[in-house]
């Protein structure tokens, strides 16, 4: 066990370096900040005095659009870029969650696979991204991974996949409650979007994982064949906190 975790933290610390190297540069007034990463023990703490993130998830008509990042390439229609995905539009004024007071609107929400955010180097085959903004236009994530098993309100909202070039998919009326676990623990961290331009200050909520049905999986994966997701990021210090000692 002790060498195991040795060998965790020389591989952490060979991550940093490497990322120095690679990603300062003289405008840099601070490492970077990148998303997704790897939760290892080691980086996670709990803080019992975090301000909870309340969550005011209602009923919404939903869409389903295919985000196509190589439209201007011979093939684009068909080629799988690895930042594209399926993306659901919600009604404005939906869904919100507040944190401090500050109210963050949800945005929309899409897929990844595999999983882009690793816990203790494990992926699992989707994870969706709830992207909320707020009148300052910053961004807040909640990532949950999705591993097979009972179906779940996932399951409804990529029962049939838009295609690239194609028609958005209307899915309907969705409980936009029930995409997110009964238990509201969360894992949190400051990082970037995981997509092009990978903007910095973002704050990620990382929650428990739900399950959705494997046939929904392979459906997304036969989509995605050569997976969607980017690598995780060098931690480069940062701490990744517990609003309760356990997710
Ligand atoms: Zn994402």
């Amino acid at each position: 066990m002790a060498r195991k975790r040795k060998a965790a933290l020389i591989s952490l610390s060979f991550a940093l370096s490497a990322g120095l190297v690679v990603l300062a540069g003289p405008a840099e007034s601070r490492l970077p900040q990148q998303s997704p990463i790897d939760v290892t023990h080691g980086a996670v703490r709990y803080d019992p005095t975090l301000p909870l993130l309340h969550v005011s998830y209602h009923h919404s008509d939903v869409r389903l659009r295919y985000v196509q990042k190589d439209a201007d390439t011979p093939g684009g229609c068909t080629a799988r870029h690895h930042e594209e995905t399926e993306e659901a539009e919600v009604e404005p004024g939906t869904a919100h969650v507040t944190l401090s007071g500050v109210r963050y609107d949800l945005v929309q929400f899409h897929f990844h696979t595999p999983s882009e955010h690793r816990f203790e180097g494990q992926a699992t085959p989707l994870e969706m991204h709830l992207v909320h903004r707020n009148a300052a236009q910053e961004l807040l994530v909640v990532g949950i991974p999705l591993k097979a098993g009972a179906p779940s309100a996932v399951d409804k909202v990529l029962a049939q996949l838009a295609p690239e070039c194609g028609s958005t998919v209307h899915v309907g009326d969705v409980d936009l409650n029930s995409l997110l676990p009964h238990e509201r623990t969360s894992a949190r961290y400051n990082g970037s979007l995981t997509t092009y331009p990978f903007s910095e200050n973002v704050t990620w909520f990382l929650m428990k994982d739900k399950t959705v049905s494997q046939a929904t999986i392979s459906r997304f994966q036969h989509v995605f064949t050569g997976g969607n997701a980017r690598a995780p990021q060098p931690l480069n210090g940062r701490s990744v906190v517990l609003d309760r000692p356990h997710i």
